[in-house]
């Protein structure tokens, strides 16, 4: 059995978890007669102080949605240049929507509020791309788990708020964020328009995002829903592993955060410009592979070959995510394993 951590959308579903997907109570959510996807839409909203939640099956399908919300077809969206929003959702905000990016660089993924404020060009007139939202993920995948500061938010937010810019937050991890900061998740949910979670990452549910906005807004995100075919229909068999993922899983992620310290740490010792440790705040470790002869994907095949998954994401960029299928002993094992090959 191989040590699988290229990412924490690999953990499947307890045994406890499935027994409530078992026992779920469900109806034709089209219909909006699906219980326990009703529940937990209320649920998730009210986490984050929001009206509104509508379930999708995937994190990209909220993301989106959020974003049509919020941009019409010949406006722009900015982002930071490696957000999930412009590089892993396959163009998606052009191709469905007619939204154009632009994109601003941060190291690590760690905002900046003055970044896209300086970017932003709201109501451009007749010449240019009217600017009309501004993305945010927290925290930030590709960046290496950033955990984004609250301080750089509210400033985003009180900037976004005088320009008429509107906010969304990819919140895929937002838990983590949560965990890893203490920041109360209705603390996000004052600063953003629309926010998208997963519960398909370090939450463990196999399946199942939500979007979050007002009452509205979740309306008009519902016909949208069903327009790109993602109306479902007794899928309470996948809410009610969501409602477990929520009740068993969000203060363990601290566990996550710690391993992924711990790998930080001794892949650290073994080639040091590969990961600060200062940097991991949350559950996901990026090395940078800049002083060896190593590429990320001859990495990724020697640790294959030595039980041990990990991401290559670019050619001199791996990715490890703990998560909570991996025990401590197992990160340990791993960190071993990976520290040896890169200090060769
Ligand atoms: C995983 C992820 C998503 C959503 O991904 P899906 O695979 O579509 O569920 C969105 N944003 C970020 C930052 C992610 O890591």
């Amino acid at each position: 059995m191989s040590i699988d951590l290229r990412s924490d959308t690999v953990t499947k579903p307890s045994t406890g978890m499935r027994d409530a997907m078992a026992a779920a109570t469900v109806g034709d959510d089209v219909y909006g007669e699906d219980p326990t996807i009703n529940s937990l839409e209320v649920r998730v909203a009210g986490l984050f102080g929001k009206e509104a939640g509508l379930f999708t099956p995937t994190g990209s399908m909220a993301n989106q949605l959020g974003i049509r919300l919020l941009v019409n077809p010949g406006e722009e969206l900015l982002a930071e240049e490696d957000a999930h929003v412009v590089r892993a959702e396959l163009g998606a905000a052009a191709a469905h929507g007619g939204i154009t990016t632009r994109t601003w660089y941060a190291e690590r993924g760690q905002l900046d509020a003055l970044a896209p404020l300086r970017m932003a060009r709201p109501d451009a007139g007749p010449y240019l791309v009217s600017t009309k939202a501004i993305a945010v993920e927290d925290t930030h995948n590709f960046g290496g788990g950033t955990v984004q500061e609250i301080a750089q938010i509210k400033a985003l937010h009180e900037g976004a708020r005088e320009m008429g810019l509107a906010l969304h937050l990819d919140g895929a991890r937002i838990w983590n964020a949560h965990v890893a900061t203490g920041t109360p998740l209705h603390e996000y949910g004052k600063y953003f328009d629309t926010i998208s979670v997963c519960l398909s990452k370090g939450l463990g549910a196999p399946v199942g995002s939500v979007l979050l906005s007002t009452g509205e807004n979740i309306k008009k995100a519902r016909v949208w829903r069903k327009r790109l075919g993602g109306g479902m229909r007794q899928v309470g068999v996948l809410g009610a592993a969501c409602h477990y993922a929520l009740d068993h899983n969000i203060s363990r992620l601290g566990d996550d955060h710690k391993n992924a310290k711990i790998l930080a740490e001794v892949i650290h010792k073994a080639l040091t410009s590969s990961v600060n440790p200062v940097n991991v705040r949350s559950n996901i470790v990026g090395l940078i592979l800049r002083d060896t002869d190593l590429t990320a994907a001859e990495l990724a095949a020697e640790a294959r070959k030595a039980g041990v998954l990990i991401s290559a994401l670019g050619p001199r960029y791996a990715r490890l995510v703990t998560h909570l299928d991996v025990s401590e002993a197992e990160v340990r094992q791993a960190a071993e394993i990976i520290a040896g090959i890169v200090g060769r």
